[in-house]
């Protein structure tokens, strides 16, 4: 269960000046367009010991989201403000009790077109994150591979379908979710229908590591520009692995690369590297080394 957001910031106007607000008190309006119609866009960052690390790679998805949805983004200085306002607001944060990273919050900004006739606006909220994340970080996830019914590559130039956009219409990633869990798995990763290349997963992207003895390992995910959300922690990882001189490869993946690949992960901002065990029932391989690596590739601990 989440325990909800321990504070909250408004924006309205979007650009501020960011005011602080009860996280327990109703804020939206009942025809506001991002509950009736999913219409708006969206950030989740992770913070750890006060500081979102990955806040300019989150701002300029924000910025680009924004940019093809036609909204306003609530400019950088706004948006820091408004994340000091809330982390100063917010409870002490939370502890993973596998390997104590630090204090960590989850942070979602959210921008809103508003009620019609109306202006957009935009919120922030600022949660502990749930334990649910730390067991799944040291757990690992089975995952079933679902057909995303369509090939996102084909969107790219189509801005009406808004491709690589983080909307706030999630409502088809929970039901991949829900229909995961109700066939024995906890997550998904979706593919195209065609020729079953992999995309990514309901609220991550899909990271795969080949190694061989002696070598840096090879990193490899589904190329980012290709309709899928291009995630920030899988650059981050990336950026840092090439700094030490692993490989790093841009798909296509199918589903026999995961089953054979070295280790595989889920990556996202707040669960951060997730090992998957298994795709569709089978077995993969995990490699725990790797997966603290990555995370200190994440969180800029692993030197360069
Ligand atoms: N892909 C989808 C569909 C997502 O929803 C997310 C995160 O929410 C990601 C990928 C990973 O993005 P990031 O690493 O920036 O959190």
């Amino acid at each position: 269960m989440s325990s909800g957001p321990g504070a909250a910031v408004l924006l309205s106007p979007v650009t501020g000046p960011p005011r602080p607000v009860d996280p327990r008190e109703p804020m939206v309006r009942l025809e506001d367009q991002a509950l009736t119609r999913g219409d708006g866009i969206f950030e989740t960052l992770h913070v750890l010991d006060g500081t979102a690390y990955k806040f300019d790679a989150h701002h300029a998805r924000l910025a680009a989201s924004a940019r093809t949805a036609d909204l306003p983004a609530p400019p950088q200085d706004v948006c820091r403000a408004a994340l000091a306002l809330g982390l100063d607001a917010a409870g002490p944060g939370s502890h993973d009790p596998s390997r104590d990273l630090g204090a960590e919050h989850s942070v979602k900004l959210s921008v809103s077109r508003g009620v019609p006739g109306g202006e957009p606006w935009a919120w922030l909220t600022v949660s502990p994150v749930p334990p649910q994340t730390f067991e799944a970080r040291q757990d690992g996830v089975s995952v079933l591979l679902l057909e995303r019914g369509h090939d996102p590559a084909e969107d790219s130039g189509m801005p009406w379908l808004l491709p690589g956009v983080k909307t706030l219409s999630y409502a088809v990633n929970m039901a991949a979710v829900r229909h995961a869990r109700a066939n024995g798995a906890q997550d998904v990763v979706f593919t195209t229908s065609t020729d079953r290349r992999i995309l990514e997963g309901a609220t991550s992207s899909v990271v795969c590591a080949r190694t061989s003895p002696g070598q840096p390992p090879t990193l490899v995910t589904p190329e980012p520009s290709r309709g899928i959300l291009p995630g920030t922690s899988q650059a981050r990882i990336f950026d840092a692995a090439r700094r030490h001189g692993w490989g790093v490869d841009y798909g296509p993946l199918h589903p026999r690369d995961l089953l054979e690949a070295d280790a595989v992960w889920l990556t996202s901002s707040v669960r951060l590297a997730v090992p998957v065990t298994r795709v569709d029932g089978h077995p993969v391989c995990s490699d725990p080394a790797l997966t603290r690596t990555l995370t200190d590739f994440l969180l800029g601990r692993a030197g360069s």
